[in-house]
């Protein structure tokens, strides 16, 4: 059975308008804008028409009226780490991916790592989505999953095989990744992997922290968290990201800067994108929403890296994003257990050296950015834009059968719907993920994520290939 869904607040086109969806299969069938009257478009049941030319009656599609409900593409999160098969007990597909549909969020591309054995073969790779499809055939696959390929030392042959099993990119580390069996690349072995993801026409994706600048900084073990931001500085992300532009001046490769944090890269980021670079950045939730002023010491939920940095680089970091330097914004959702997490210290008193490092932001990001935004004057258009259209781009998600990222005829029935006058405290024990652990625990914003009032999803979990 069909479904139409009706709004005076559908984002068409770029623009909150007035809008009658109708739904099938997964796919949206019609559009009709100008207009939040479902009754004014559809077909009346007894056409008389349709009686002449004694067409069988269809049985009429379930409508619902969202009222001034706003509907959105559902957030696409290229960036999330779902830790399965092997870190299971840090987060899995069921889990992430129900805490995924209940933050907006339709469609998730895993990382490579943290997961054993991590994505770096074809063979490691079905043995993902071998787990994944188990999650999927038991129904518990909340959202779309697609998968992210790795690259590490000595893996060079295996990025084309990656890529045309149909991983979304392929992704390296440039400092330690803080698991073993993920090692960084060093300069040499970064472009030989790039000269081949040129051959092949793929896209690479860089946590860029320069290794020799974190080792120089002070790291002091223990609780402050200023102690903390004093060990990942600014500079370890300006010098590797200044080293990869020069890198892909070189190789011409298209690639993709995971996770900004220090907006004194910005420059050199715009500077790349004059030049006609093929470069993309993204930033996350929690470097837009949280800042080290307000992140208590010896606690982990908020330790990640690079780092939240003060408010001052918050400021500018938004500034990147209204000027296009900065393209998308992704939740880098990274759980660990309460043991990982707790650096060996007791609550509260987490060393931030030695504690795991990553941020659980599936299901509160969403809402948490779209509040950020309006206290900034930011458009709901563009915060969608940030986080489904421009990475549903970024991954090539944005073509194929059934487009994502947009609301149009022919476009994935993905759909966000969301109430931008409720209000939302996030309660870390109350939330999805596997680990109730977050660094969003009693925030209160406004806005909130509204189940979609039919049953299921819009969005059935599916197993992405990146299309051809
Ligand atoms: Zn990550």
């Amino acid at each position: 059975m069909s479904l139409v869904l009706a709004s005076e607040r559908v984002l068409v086109e770029g623009e909150l308008r007035p809008a009658v969806l109708k739904v099938d299969g997964g796919r949206i069938d019609q559009v009709w804008w100008g207009t939040s009257d479902p009754d004014a478009v559809l077909k009346p049941a007894d056409d008389l028409f349709g009686q002449v030319l004694g067409a069988v009656p269809e049985e009429p599609p379930e409508v619902v009226r969202l009222g001034d409900l706003v509907v959105l593409p559902g957030v696409v999160d290229t960036h999330v780490h779902v830790n399965e098969p092997g870190r299971t007990a840090w987060e899995g597909f069921a889990s992430a991916t129900r805490a995924a549909a209940l933050g907006g969020v339709t469609t998730i591309v895993d990382m490579p790592l943290n997961s054993l054995p991590p994505t770096t073969t074809v063979a490691a790779l079905e043995v993902k989505r071998a787990a994944a499809e188990a999650v999927r055939a038991r129904g518990e696959l909340h959202c779309d999953v697609g998968f992210w390929g790795g690259v590490v030392p000595g893996n060079t042959d295996d990025l084309e095989p990656l890529w045309d099993a149909g991983v979304f990119g392929l992704k390296c580390f440039l400092a330690d990744s803080g698991v073993p069996e993920f090692p960084p690349l060093g300069p040499d072995e970064l472009l030989k992997a790039m000269d081949r993801i040129a051959r092949f026409g793929g896209l690479l994706a860089v946590h860029a922290e320069d290794p020799a600048t974190l080792a120089a900084a002070p790291s002091r073990p223990g609780r402050a968290y200023a102690d903390f931001l004093v060990s990942r500085p600014h500079e370890a992300e300006t010098t590797a990201i200044a080293a990869l532009l020069d890198a892909v001046r070189e190789t011409g490769t298209p690639t993709h800067v995971l996770h900004l944090s220090s907006a004194r890269a910005l420059d050199l980021l715009q500077e790349a994108k004059d030049e006609g670079l093929p470069v993309t950045v993204e930033t996350c939730h929690h470097y837009l929403v949280l800042d080290a002023e307000h992140v208590p010491d010896g606690d982990a939920a908020f330790k990640c890296c690079p780092p939240i940095r003060d408010r001052g680089n918050q400021d500018a970091l938004w500034d990147g994003l209204r000027a296009g330097i900065i393209d998308c914004v992704v939740s880098d959702h990274s759980p660990a257990t309460a043991e990982e997490k707790s650096g060996g210290g007791a609550p509260g008193e987490a060393d931030l050296q030695t504690a795991w490092g990553g941020i659980a932001g599936l299901q509160a990001g969403f809402v948490a950015l779209a509040d950020a935004a309006r206290r900034r004057d930011v458009p709901l258009a563009d915060v969608a834009r940030w986080t489904s259209a421009s990475t549903a781009a970024l991954v090539g998600l944005d073509r194929g059968p059934r487009p994502k990222g947009v609301i149009a005829e022919g476009a994935a029935a993905d759909l966000l719907v969301y109430d931008p006058d409720a209000s939302t405290t996030f309660r870390a024990a109350e939330m999805a993920h596997k680990n109730k652990i977050s660094a969003y625990d009693g925030l209160t914003v406004r806005g909130a994520v509204v189940p979609l009032p039919v049953d299921g999803s819009t969005s059935d979990g599916t197993l992405l290939r990146r299309p051809a």
